[in-house]
């Protein structure tokens, strides 16, 4: 439904494998004072000095981790680099460089491509990452995508998943629920669309969620405000699976429990309405819908103050002893067992 059928298509064969690469990164700058050699020789170079080196790679396939007949390339080149950036900030780090792994078949041409590459480089722009290198090749189905992130920290700085302590009060920046929600939308209007290609859907009331799946922020901000506010976190986690599995890794990594507040879970007014609508319950959703690459961290009581009140954190639970479990607290206070998909609703307590 996104294709305009005037728009220019040049064949990736008019350009081969290394024309095609100088056309995709000849606009690339180095702004990074790690990166000694970028693009063009066999590898990079990079010069962390004293710093240690964070590293994360995440790979996306086509039909299985997008969709490109809603999902605009562009989006699919931001979001692609969005949800590698948000596993180095859940280090606590800064993120520095990226690589790019591609690879396409002789469907896409060159202005695809170059769509996609817009993104990349808007998300590197906006986000102050070089983009170092990388490697193109053919698919024979669709489309291939492999994001290499590094970041620096000091050590004292790193935050990893094994420092939560009972007591410690759990935190998500933002809200949740909403990237699953745009989903919904997308993949409704996507059904609708196949029924009747004539049809043009009026996104405006789901705008929020919509962005929230096509265009998702890497929270750089959360990691820059907590320094900003001198608290580390004691853990730290991003939400790319949903609030329930991200907090039973740190409890697991942590060797701690957890008492998850229902009504304390952040959701914007357009999740709840869009749930609403969908006849789908919006905790389920919060709990267990992807793609909001909020942080999830945990902070010692003692750094309340300091966040206290502060519109980007939500204090939605605090943790406990190992042997106490990992649990939802509802509002009716039932105090029902976290499980990976959400919650286990056969399991009361
Ligand atoms: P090699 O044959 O050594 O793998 P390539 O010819 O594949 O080298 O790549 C040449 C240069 O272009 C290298 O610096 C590589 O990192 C970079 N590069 C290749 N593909 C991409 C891509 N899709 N995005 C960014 N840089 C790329
Ligand atoms: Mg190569």
């Amino acid at each position: 439904m996104l294709e305009d059928k005037n728009q220019e298509r040049t064949a990736l064969e008019q350009l081969g494998e290394f024309g095609l690469i100088d056309h995709l990164t000849q606009h690339i700058s180095l702004t990074q004072k790690s990166t000694v050699r970028g693009i063009g020789d066999d590898a990079a170079v990079l010069d962390f000095n004293n710093k240690k080196t964070i590293v994360t790679t995440d790979l996306l396939i086509e039909g299985v981790h997008f969709d490109l007949s809603y999902m605009p390339l562009k989006h699919l080149g931001y979001k692609a680099v969005m949800a590698n950036l948000s596993d180095v900030y859940a280090m606590n780090a800064t993120a520095t460089q990226i690589t790019v792994g591609l690879a396409v078949s002789n469907r896409f041409p060159l202005e695809a491509l170059e769509e996609l590459y817009a993104g990349i480089g808007l998300a590197c722009k906006v986000f102050n990452v070089d983009l170092i290198g990388g490697d193109t090749t053919s698919s024979t189905t669709g489309m291939l995508i492999s994001i290499t992130a590094l970041g620096e920290a000091d050590e004292a700085n790193i935050v990893y998943r094994d420092g939560a302590k009972p007591n410690d009060l759990l935190v998500v920046s933002g809200d949740v629920g909403g990237a699953y929600m745009g989903l919904q939308v997308l993949e409704r209007e996507k059904a609708v669309f196949k029924v009747n290609p004539n049809t043009q859907p009026d996104l405006s009331p789901y705008s929020y969620i919509v962005e929230r799946q096509l265009k998702p922020e890497a929270r750089k901000d959360i990691v820059e405000l907590l320094k900003k506010l001198e608290v580390k976190p004691t853990a730290m986690i991003d939400i790319s699976d949903g609030l329930s599995s991200e907090i039973l890794h740190l409890c697991k990594s942590s060797k701690v429990g957890c008492n998850l507040f229902e009504d304390k879970i952040p959701l914007d007014p357009t999740v709840i309405s869009a749930c609403e609508e969908f006849k789908i319950d919006s905790t389920l959703v919060a709990l267990s819908g992807g793609e909001d690459y909020e942080l999830l961290f945990t902070v010692a009581q003692d750094d309340f103050e300091k966040i206290k009140g502060n519109p980007n954190m939500t204090v939605i639970g605090h943790m406990t002893e190992e042997s106490e479990g990992a649990h939802l607290v509802t509002r009716g206070n039932a105090k029902i067992p976290l499980t990976a998909q959400g919650w286990n609703s056969f399991e009361k307590e």
